[in-house]
């Protein structure tokens, strides 16, 4: 089987599983975690940011930032295509207690422009308070559209201007570097609040890191212990993380070049009616009418391919470590059979 259904299905490596058995561990509650502690700490100087905390997923480490930034009443302001507004089963109202104002960006990606326009005014109290705008890089549902920072300085700027605190939602951060050329280590002043994940392309089995300033990761780690989100030994699964940053980052750009060569296959296949642009390891495409993405997904499955439906008519394929070039050969062989 070759699974593309998402970057999130990969095993650990034999150098990675080696790299987790030699982990030295404690308790990291108690703060005693040498791993969890230099995992945090590397991934918030490749960020240049004060502090790190570790969290399970993704999903903890974004509301974790939400409920940090936020106070109840207040309005989030992000776009409609947003993970934390439609993939974290509605724990923005759940944790914060907030509203969410959403924008129609281009895949995903929304400008000060936008922001600004949709500003509450102040002091009127007919209107929740804004205080957080979220960004995604790169964006699941735009097809893996990325920002560069050029993109993203003009919305730092809007943000210092009216109080509102920034928040990225980096999921595929790396992707997006790789992408882009940016470093990471410029993201930092740009972001209150930067969620990493090691578990999707970078190959970790479970993980991400929220970074942001000392104070506001000391708060974090109080609403992380909240959520029941304080692990033990947790460095077994840190030391998985450090070999990730140290091993899996620069290779990321085959994913990419993987992604574009399926696309380039898909394209021409009759059912396929058109394909949203690839820019990282994302491949997002709309079926003709007469195809249901359902079967498509069955008769797929029986070839030998998995991939996911992404809504009516879509279908998404993601490229990750787990997916070789062997691997993307093979399926560019199926798939031209069914044209
Ligand atoms: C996967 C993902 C997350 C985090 O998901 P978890 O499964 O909770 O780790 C957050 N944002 C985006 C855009 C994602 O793709």
């Amino acid at each position: 089987m070759i699974d593309f259904r998402s970057d999130t299905v990969t095993k650990p490596t034999e150098g990675m599983l080696a790299a987790m058995f030699a982990a030295k561990v404690g308790d990291d509650v108690f703060g005693e975690d040498e791993t969890v502690n230099t995992l945090e700490a590397k991934t918030a100087a490749m960020f240049g940011m004060e502090a790190g905390l570790f969290c399970p997923s993704g999903t903890m480490t974004n509301q974790i930032a939400i409920k940090s930034f936020t106070q109840p009443l207040d309005e989030i302001i992000t776009d409609q295509t947003a993970h934390v507004y439609r993939y974290e089963g509605g724990g923005i109202m759940f944790n914060s207690a907030a509203s969410v104002r959403l924008l129609n960006g281009d895949r995903g990606r929304i400008t000060a422009e936008m922001i600004e326009e949709e500003l509450n005014p102040v002091g009127n109290v007919h209107h929740p308070h804004n205080s957080l705008v979220v960004l995604e890089n790169t964006v699941n549902r735009g097809g893996g559209s990325f920002y560069t920072l050029d993109q993203i300085e003009p919305i730092y700027h809007l943000c210092k201007l009216k109080g509102l605190k920034l928040h990225l939602d980096g999921a595929r951060i790396f992707n997006a570097l790789a992408a882009s050329g940016d470093h990471a280590k410029d993201y930092g002043r740009f972001f209150d609040g930067i969620s990493v994940c090691l578990s999707k392309g970078l190959g970790a089995p479970v993980g991400s890191v929220l970074l942001g300033s000392k104070e506001t990761i000391t708060y974090a780690r109080r609403v992380r212990k909240v959520l029941g989100g304080g692990m033990r030994q947790a460095g077994f699964l840190a030391a998985a993380g450090i070999y990730a940053l140290d091993h899996h980052i620069e290779r990321l750009k085959e994913d990419h070049v993987h992604a574009q060569q399926i696309a380039d296959v898909l394209i021409d296949l009759p059912f396929v009616k058109q394909i949203l642009p690839v820019d990282t390891n994302i491949i997002i495409f709309e079926l003709e009418d007469h195809k249901n993405a359902d079967h498509l997904v069955e008769e797929l499955k029986h070839e030998g391919i998995l991939c996911g439906t992404f809504g009516k008519q879509m279908i998404r394929f993601v490229t990750h470590l787990d997916v070789t070039e062997e691997m993307v050969h093979k399926a560019i062989d199926i798939l031209k059979k069914m044209a």
